[in-house]
């Protein structure tokens, strides 16, 4: 088809051939860079208030969509006419014979304060004062499906306060913004402090800070994101995301020191990390959350519930990261591999790692999943390295798909990424091994793994085998890191 059409252009000199060939293809690109919907977000002194405005230079889409629950928060969506729309649960319908290019609503966001987060983006007032925003409670946007891939969004806000995004910044308080899916969470945190901006080889993390720390500074914020980003950087050579927004606010109920933390997709990357009020540099840096939140990011988002996958492939590769970044030793690492590994096989037990997926929300089963799924690719990557003798692992298996496959705004389902790094190293491995340790045994055989590389432990310090194994071992816990 390319050949035939490129054919034309050279030999048969046709104008409309010549637009169509040379013409078009320039004015497409000029339009990804040119989006045709335009937000305006005017921020009230409260960060309560929000007046927007929404301009589409082409047709209106059929209908605007949020969060089932944004009708409690938007009101008064109407046309530059004056002419009202009825809000529907999560929707507003757009009559078809509308001649109005801009949209107009007014938020009013009832943001929560009490209590802790634990789950995914929401609305909170954090200290008092900053406020913390899920997209969808507020942001209404055409279908993702629809001609609307791209938004330009400007945001007037009070003096002293600063915007964070998941979108390309432009400016202080613009963005350029990619559409995607309504149900992949986002967050739009307005701040009294100015975000800090580390840029990891070309990669740009933009830290936000909520609310009050005690002992760690801004400057102990950037270092722990940069150390972290380098450690996971290093595990492909470059960090999966050009851009990442991250946001830290404080805890105060907890003794861990990241007793929570979450990533989103919406818009591009995000983290968000609660962090205990008092802790220090050096205790953040000891914490596994930043370089498990960065992992995840070395894969697609995956849309079938396949959380061994998804939380196990993190949870293995946190441990590599944080010996590259020089956060902990490998004789750490390799304890707390250990330690994980027996902690995921002794809760739950009874059940596989498939059906504790399917029964996550009870207590002690999210161990048993994040700790199987990281066992099965803790002994992937050691089949690779053992059957190449240390020429291939799984990070190289990783940075294939990366190159070939990765996708930062499509979902895939677990079993297609499985099955797409089998063929990518014409092998059977991953998929066929799924089936055997997380769908009919009880529990990966980790031990047999360790056993494989030469590693014994007594309690949970390894004891390293003398002989060939070991130069895998050192392989994989290996602290050469990131070219900085
Ligand atoms: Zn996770």
């Amino acid at each position: 088809m390319f050949g035939i059409l490129r054919g034309n252009c050279i030999y048969q000199k046709m104008k409309i051939i010549f637009y169509l060939c040379l013409v078009l293809p320039r004015l497409a690109l000029a339009e990804s860079n040119n989006p045709s919907v335009h937000y305006e977000v005017k921020v009230g002194d409260d960060l309560q208030s929000l007046e927007v405005s929404i301009c589409f230079d082409h047709k209106l889409p059929p209908a605007l969509f949020a969060n089932d629950g944004s009708s409690t928060f938007v009101s008064n969506v109407r046309f530059n006419t004056g002419k009202v729309l009825e809000f529907e649960l999560d929707r507003v319908n757009i009559p078809a014979a509308e001649t109005g290019r801009c949209i107009f609503y007014d938020v009013l966001l009832i943001p929560r304060y009490r209590g802790e987060q634990r789950g995914g983006a929401e609305t909170r007032l954090i200290d008092g004062r900053e406020m913390l925003t899920s997209i969808g409670d507020w942001l209404l946007r055409p279908s993702s499906k629809t001609d609307y891939a791209e938004f330009d969004i400007n945001f007037i806000l009070p003096n002293g306060v600063y915007v964070s995004a998941p979108w390309s910044r432009l400016d202080k308080a613009r963005f350029i913004g990619v559409n995607t899916a309504i149900e992949w969470e986002g967050i739009v945190a307005f701040s009294s402090q100015v975000p800090d901006t580390v840029d990891v080889n070309g990669s740009i993390f933009e830290v936000s800070i909520l609310g009050e720390f005690q002992r760690a500074t801004a400057a102990d914020m950037s270092h722990w994101v940069r150390q972290s980003a380098e450690g996971v950087s290093a595990l492909m050579g470059f960090f999966p995301r050009t851009k990442v927004q991250v946001i830290i606010s404080p805890s105060d109920r907890t003794k861990t020191i990241v007793p929570w933390a979450y990533i989103t997709r919406g818009g591009g990357a995000g983290i968000h990390l609660f962090v205990k009020r008092d802790a220090n540099l050096e205790q953040l840096l000891w914490d596994f959350s930043l370089p498990h939140e960065m992992s995840h990011f070395m894969f697609p988002h995956i849309d079938s519930g396949d959380y061994w996958i998804i939380e196990g492939l993190p949870t293995y590769l946190q441990h590599l990261s944080m010996v590259k970044s020089g956060a902990i030793t490998a004789q750490e690492s390799w304890s707390r591999l250990y330690r994980g590994f027996a902690s995921g096989k002794h809760t739950g037990r009874g059940y596989t790692v498939a059906e504790s997926m399917r029964r996550l929300a009870r207590r002690g089963t999210y161990l048993r999943v994040y700790w199987g799924g990281a066992a099965y690719f803790f002994q992937r990557d050691v089949d690779l390295r053992v059957q190449s003798q240390g020429a291939v692992t799984l990070l190289d298996v990783l940075l294939k798909y990366h190159e070939c496959c990765y996708d930062e705004f499509r979902s895939i389902s677990g079993d297609k990424l499985l099955s797409d790094l089998d063929v990518l190293f014409e092998t059977d491995l991953f998929v066929r091994r799924k089936l055997v340790e997380i769908e009919i045994e009880e529990f990966p055989d980790f031990k047999a793994t360790f056993e494989a590389l030469g590693i014994q432990f007594l309690g949970a310090k390894p004891v390293f085998d003398e002989g060939a194994a070991n130069g895998i071992a050192a392989q994989i816990m290996n602290p050469v890191g990131f070219d900085r």
